[in-house]
C-alpha cells in the first residue's frame, strides 16, 4: 500500500474513532476539535512557562534582566541536575488535570503531556543520549498499577527518538509521599533511597541524561536522583517535568 493510502487510512479510522469517542478537552473534558489539547474555557488559564527564567532550575522570572541568569535559589544551593524544565504551572488552574493523571488512571493524557514537554525540553533531548522517569518503589507500582513518569518518558522517547530506559533508577525503599511534607522533610524523605537498577549496570560512561516527572515540587526527588545517575557515571543531568511549583522564594539575583 502506497503511503499515501496508508495515511488516508489512517485518517479515516481516526475519523472513525471519533466519531464513537469525541476527542474531549484534557482538563475538562468537554468535547473538542483535535485530541490531546486544552478547550477554550481551559486554555487561558493555564500559567505556561516561558522565558525568562532561572537558567538552571527554570523558575519563571517576571521581567527579562539577561541572558543565563540564575535564581537565589540555585545561586545559593547548586542543583545535582543542570536545567530543569516544565510545560506551565502547578497552581489551581492545572492541579486537578495533574493529580488526576497521577491518581486517577488518566493515562490516556500521556501522550498530549508528551508533546507540551517534547516542545518545552526540546533543546535538553536534543542533546541527551538517555531518557530516564523518576521511579516509583515497586510496593506503589502495583497499587497503582502504572508509572505516570515512565509513561511520559516512553512517550517522550517516541517524539526524540531517544531511548527510554523506564527502570534505570530503582527506590530501594517505600517513602512516605512527599504531598504536606515541608521542604527539609521532603529532602530527608528522599535522601539516599535511589540506586541504579542492578540489572541496568551499563549506563553508559558520560551518558547524558534527562529526568523525567510529573511535577516538580521543591526539587528535593530529581535532585536525589540526579546525585544517583552523576555518581554511576553519567556526564550530566537535566530533568523534564509537566509541571512545576512557582513559590515566591526562588526570586532573581
Ligand atoms: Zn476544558
Ligand atoms: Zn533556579
Amino acid at each position: 500500500m502506497s503511503i499515501s493510502a496508508t495515511r488516508l487510512l489512517n485518517q479515516l479510522q481516526k475519523t472513525a474513532l471519533d466519531a464513537v469517542f469525541p476527542p474531549g478537552c484534557i482538563n475538562c473534558a468537554e468535547p473538542i476539535d483535535t485530541a490531546g489539547n486544552l478547550c477554550a474555557q481551559c486554555w487561558p488559564d493555564m500559567t505556561y512557562i516561558s522565558a525568562p527564567f532561572c537558567e538552571t532550575c527554570g523558575f519563571p522570572f517576571e521581567y527579562n534582566a539577561g541572558n543565563g541568569l540564575v535564581c537565589g535559589a540555585c545561586l545559593k544551593q547548586p542543583p545535582a541536575y543542570t536545567r530543569a524544565r516544565a510545560v506551565l504551572k502547578y497552581d489551581t488552574a492545572s492541579r486537578d488535570m495533574v493529580l488526576g493523571y497521577k491518581h486517577a488512571d488518566q493515562t490516556n493524557r500521556a501522550p498530549a503531556f508528551a508533546n507540551w514537554m517534547y516542545r518545552a525540553g526540546e533543546k535538553l533531548l536534543r542533546d541527551c543520549d538517555i531518557i530516564c522517569p523518576v521511579p516509583l518503589h515497586h510496593r506503589r507500582l502495583i497499587q497503582r498499577r502504572f508509572n505516570q513518569s515512565a509513561l511520559l518518558a516512553c512517550e517522550l522517547s517516541k517524539l526524540s527518538g531517544k531511548p527510554a530506559i523506564p527502570d534505570l533508577i530503582i527506590r530501594k525503599r517505600p517513602t512516605r509521599s512527599q504531598g504536606g511534607l515541608s521542604a527539609k522533610a521532603r529532602l530527608r524523605n528522599v535522601q539516599g533511597v535511589f540506586e541504579i537498577n542492578p540489572a541496568r549496570r551499563e549506563l553508559p560512561e558520560n551518558a547524558r541524561i534527562v529526568l523525567v516527572d510529573d511535577v516538580l515540587t521543591t526539587g528535593a526527588t530529581v535532585n536525589s536522583c540526579s546525585k544517583t545517575l552523576l555518581s554511576a557515571g553519567a556526564a550530566n543531568v537535566d530533568v523534564l517535568t509537566f509541571s512545576r511549583v512557582v513559590r515566591a522564594t526562588n526570586t532573581a539575583i
